[in-house]
């Protein structure tokens, strides 16, 4: 599954940054998945980033 981050909803708390560095960046104010990370949302602890972003910004797909 794919993990992203809509730029329009973060408010740059940079928690997912924080929580799991490895596939997750800030970078200008934002969070970002980092490159060729983008497969990484079957990673419980991406799941859990999700859940706890405060703006329901990191989105799962298929
Ligand atoms: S946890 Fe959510 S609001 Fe905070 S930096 Fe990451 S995507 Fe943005």
């Amino acid at each position: 599954m794919t993990v992203s981050v809509d730029r329009a909803l973060c408010y740059g708390s940079a928690e997912c940054a924080h929580r799991v560095p490895d596939v997750f960046a800030f970078e200008d104010g934002y969070g970002v998945v980092r490159p060729g990370r983008a497969e990484s949302a079957d990673d419980p602890q991406v799941r859990e980033a999700a859940e706890k972003c405060p703006s329901q910004a990191i989105l799962l797909g298929e």
